[in-house]
């Protein structure tokens, strides 16, 4: 693995997003000194937060997995995540609505998805759902290590052992194949594939490999924090705090100083200047070539992934009547995938995620009030024809009114919409192509074909965050922190730095 040649005794931090925390405490955890520059005010980046009107809004990610690759963060400073967060988890994980009417709740618990899945569709399909859990399993269990959590020198550093199992159970077929030969009824394989959409890829087309995020979800689980998923980065930083290293919020960089092929200082739009012996670039790939002064060479031009159009909304409070998440499934499903990933227009019978995080906390809105997140997956900017800033309102409204029509009509009459983000604003945010989901999981952008970690020509800049290795998501955010990291400091072997792991699939 290639590492930071020199000294990397100060390492600074552009960005503390959750990749920017992990590389963090990782680092201090190995005894480098870290200075974490954030140009927000708070820590959490894409896990963000908004208070508005009594609610307590995150703007983010809703669907927080894999508790054991947060943990892995505040071991690597001697913590434990059970001191800093409390993690809940959410039962059921999903509740799927399809437009026949009928839903079907999503138990992480393997008995009790066997049991709602022989009444919602028989049988054959429960047996046909032990196989394919038995399948994901195995194979989050032969990528993890050798593909998801590791460092590529080159795609050749790909031919191992592990990659003829991982081909030998169909990890390079379609997803979508692969889960439709363990079940046919095509309700339920929509609860196993629908994930691709937060790879950016249309089930059908995904690589079998991804259904990893299907383990995520419907075997390992789903969590939610007290105090919200901002209590996350929160806690993060408290611990890396904790553990020495020092975090400038407020300040935004604006260039690099070279020396050689060295980066040697960081300048901020305020005016400072921090030397630093190695630096982690936590920022928008656009951003990072930019204070690089570098122009990427690619064979293939990159892609980035669907966007989003999220609504939060302020209701009566609707108790059990609404799971935690609640998939609401159009009629249409292939199609839809056409109208935001290649005509570049909005879902015309749209799919939806409803988020209720005060089913998990109810502190987090006023009294008598439930707080919702409705998000529709939406064209990205490169492909969109959506003039956003003309239609976002009534387009929230109309989702909002499908929301409620379809899962609690009424829901909307005393509704309080209180923020509407759009693909315009998430590129008003500096956001690649008006997506907060980075570059789409295709073929020629996963692994080693994926932006790396490394620069080339300049020997102590690291990269982490969504649109470097292994990807999106907050798991994925997590380890690429654990990866640049390593980069710096070799890889970490010391035993006393690494959480108790409980595997999560032997639920
Ligand atoms: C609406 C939405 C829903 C999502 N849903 C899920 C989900 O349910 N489950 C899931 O696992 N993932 C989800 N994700 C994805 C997940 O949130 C991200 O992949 C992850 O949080 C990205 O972390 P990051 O560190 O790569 O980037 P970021 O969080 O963007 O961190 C980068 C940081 O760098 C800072 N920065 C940028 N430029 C500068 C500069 N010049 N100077 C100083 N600081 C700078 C930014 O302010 C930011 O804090 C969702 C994301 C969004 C936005």
């Amino acid at each position: 693995m290639r590492t930071v040649p020199g000294a990397t005794k100060h390492v600074v931090v552009v960005g503390a997003g959750l990749s920017g925390l992990s590389a963090a405490l990782q680092l201090a955890g190995r005894g480098r000194s870290v200075t974490v520059v954030e140009r927000h005010p708070s820590p959490g980046g894409r896990m963000g937060q908004a208070d508005i009107a009594g609610y307590r809004i995150d703007t983010g990610p809703t669907v927080l997995t894999m508790p054991d690759i947060i943990d892995e963060s505040f071991a690597a400073v001697g913590a434990s995540m059970a001191d800093h967060l409390e993690l809940m988890p959410v039962g059921p994980a999903y509740r799927a609505t399809f437009a026949d009417g009928h839903s079907l709740d999503v138990h992480t618990e393997p008995t009790a998805m066997a049991a709602a899945i022989e009444e919602f569709a028989g049988p054959e399909q429960a047996a046909g759902y032990l196989r394919l859990r038995a399948w994901l399993t195995r194979l989050y269990q032969l990528e993890f290590d050798g593909f998801i959590a590791a460092n590529f020198s080159s795609p050749l550093s790909l031919l191992t052992p592990q990659l003829a199992r991982l081909a030998a159970i169909g990890g390079f077929r379609g997803w979508e194949r692969m889960v439709s030969s363990f079940i046919t009824d095509e309700r339920v394989q929509r609860i196993f594939t629908f994930q691709a959409l937060y790879a950016g890829v249309p089930p059908r087309q995904a690589l079998a490999a991804y259904a990893v995020i299907a383990y995520m979800d419907t075997v390992a689980g789903v969590y939610f924090p007290r105090g919200g998923m901002r209590a996350v980065p929160e806690a993060m930083a408290a611990a890396a705090t904790g553990a020495g290293v020092q975090f400038r919020y407020g300040s935004t960089v604006t260039g690099l100083e070279r020396r050689g092929s060295r980066v040697t200082a960081v300048h901020t739009e305020d005016g400072d200047r921090i030397t630093c012996d190695a630096i982690v670039l936590t920022t928008e790939l656009p951003l990072t070539y930019a204070l690089l002064a570098r122009t990427p060479r690619r064979p293939v031009q990159i892609r980035p992934a669907p966007s989003a159009v999220v609504v939060h909304v302020g209701v009566p409070a609707v108790g059990e009547r609404l799971a935690h998440h609640n998939i609401s499934f159009g009629q249409k499903w292939a199609g839809t995938f056409d109208e935001i990933i290649r005509d570049g227009v909005p879902m015309s019978d749209p799919s939806l995620l409803v988020t209720r995080p005060t089913a998990g906390d109810p502190s987090l809105a006023p009294p008598g009030r439930d707080l919702l997140y409705v998000l529709a997956p939406a064209p990205n900017l490169q492909v969109g024809k959506v003039d956003w800033d003309s239609i976002g309102q009534d387009y929230a409204h109309q989702m909002v009114a499908t929301a409620a029509a379809r899962l609690m009509p009424g829901l909307d009459d005393d509704a309080q919409i209180l923020e509407i983000v759009t693909p315009a604003d998430w590129g008003r945010q500096g956001m690649a192509a008006g997506t907060p989901f980075a570059l789409a999981h295709t073929f020629a952008q996963t692994g080693p074909f994926r932006p790396a970690n490394t620069v080339r020509g300049i020997d102590n800049a690291v990269l982490a965050g969504g649109s470097t290795v292994p990807g999106v998501g907050v798991p994925t955010a997590l380890l690429s922190g654990r990866l640049a990291a390593d980069r710096i400091t070799g890889a970490d072997n010391d035993p006393s730095r690494k959480p108790t792991i409980v595997s999560s699939g032997s639920r």
